[in-house]
């Protein structure tokens, strides 16, 4: 059905292309130069000065010194009094969460009382919120119950219905029997689940084959799911997938050149992640050093999340609070064991686990406090998910050929991560979203 229509659309461009003729056929697209005060590209660890960026389309033409001549007709956005850096990716989000209130009912409220209509109003606000704050891509990591939203709000972006950052998108995700909220109820209801719910390599594969049918461009897993405080003071996590569980579906995303995001905290369900195959480990809140290696070794991408584990605290006599602690305690270690080792750490947020009202960029100055260099933390967020993503030099980076997805910032991120939280200048795609240079 698919090929249908797009054989028909296609048709019906080229007889609008005939009947217009070759001359306007050829015409490209209007030229845009954005004048840079200073350029961090995204790949290249030294900033260059007095830059002038070539755009036309929804591309970068090229990149030349001040000097070089401007033709004229061009638009010219003056951006030289600003930092000038590729849109920024977060490779942790989950438009479909919306920070639930634990006092308004948390987690089940949103799954139990909000419709799919209000959940699309309210992911339509999530993927303005993240452009405006010059994050021109997401990997959203799973949609909590609102099934494949996902995909339909990422299509509404592509059609022009809606403003919104490029989407990868991972639909329902997987995990298994007391593997996932909502839970605590009588046992006698069958409550619905954040996930879709597995038990058995079969029946693994067989959801990673459904959600790759419906749009999936990542598969997400959970590999742990409850955690506590043991009586030695140790951070125990429940596993969920086992390693047979996990292969199947890495086998089959694999096979559709896809790839799979695994949550792990700690423990027996970190290492299955590992030994599944997996490509992500998303927070890894507490990795051993074996673990570090492996991890180097088959180059797991590592989006540790700090953000999200410094928030909301529950008080410190509860075991909640204790298990809050000693989550924050051993990731901060497990980070710096990371940075060390140099595995691939990309920029993630949790976004929707922590209110969209929340500065994204906030995460950078966790990461830069525990010891990454401003430089290594802006690559999280441009070429190194980029690479992840497949996407190498399309977007991350302001390099001919590259999607014009750009942002700018007054003062210098290199001495100041937290100017990422204010920025003032946002192209997506060649398109001019927020510009409060030019007033
Ligand atoms: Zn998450």
């Amino acid at each position: 059905m698919r090929n249908f229509v797009s054989r028909v659309s296609l048709s019906v461009v080229s007889v609008f292309l005939l009947a217009i003729g070759p001359a306007q056929a050829q015409t490209s697209p209007a030229l845009t130069v954005i004048r840079a005060g200073v350029l961090i590209d995204g790949a290249s660890d030294t900033p260059r000065k007095n830059q002038l960026i070539f755009i036309r389309g929804q591309r970068i033409e090229k990149v030349a010194d001040a000097s070089a001549q401007i033709p004229s007709g061009s638009t010219v956005i003056d951006l030289s009094s600003h930092t000038v850096l590729p849109g920024l990716t977060d490779a942790h989000t989950h438009i479909f969460l919306w920070g639930e209130d634990p006092a308004k009912g948390g987690y089940d409220a949103n799954i139990l009382k909000a419709g799919i209509a209000l959940r699309a109003a309210r992911a339509t606000f999530a993927c303005r919120r993240a452009l405006e704050q010059g994050f021109t891509t997401l990997r959203d990591v799973e949609t909590e119950g609102a099934g494949y939203g996902d995909v339909e709000i990422k299509q509404a972006i592509a059609e022009g219905t809606i403003p919104g950052p490029r989407l990868f998108c991972a639909t329902r995700a997987i995990s298994t029997t007391g593997g996932y909220n909502l839970e605590d109820y009588a046992p006698e209801l069958d409550m619905p689940k954040g996930a879709q719910i597995v038990d058995g390599p079969v029946q693994a594969r067989k959801a990673a084959r459904e959600q790759l049918e419906h749009g999936a461009d990542w598969i997400k897993v959970y590999m742990t799911h409850r955690s506590w405080v043991d009586r030695q003071g140790n951070l125990i996590s429940q596993p969920t997938l086992t390693v047979d569980e996990l292969r199947a579906i890495v086998d089959e995303a694999h096979g559709w050149q896809k790839k799979v995001a695994c949550h792990a905290y700690n423990g027996i369900g970190l290492q299955r992640a590992l030994d599944g195959g997996c490509d992500s480990i998303e927070h890894g809140l507490e990795i051993t050093d074996a673990q570090i290696a492996q991890m180097a070794r088959q180059g797991t991408w590592y989006s540790p999340t700090l953000s999200p584990y410094y928030d909301l605290w529950a008080r410190e006599d509860t075991p909640r609070g204790k298990r809050d602690r000693a989550r924050a305690m051993v990731h901060e270690v497990s980070f710096k064991k990371a940075l060390q080792a140099r595995l691939k750490i990309v920029f993630g947020t949790d976004i929707g686990g922590i209110a969209w009202t929340e500065p994204m960029a906030q995460e950078f100055r966790r990461m830069v406090t525990l010891g990454m260099s401003p430089m290594d933390a802006i690559q999280s967020a441009t070429s190194r998910p980029a690479e992840m993503l497949d996407m190498k030099g399309e977007i991350g980076a302001i390099a001919p050929g590259a999607y014009a997805d750009m942002i700018a910032v007054s003062g210098d991120p290199l001495k100041d991560i937290g100017v990422l939280e204010h920025v003032s200048f946002v192209m997506h795609d060649g398109s001019v979203f927020k510009n409060e240079v030019a007033k």
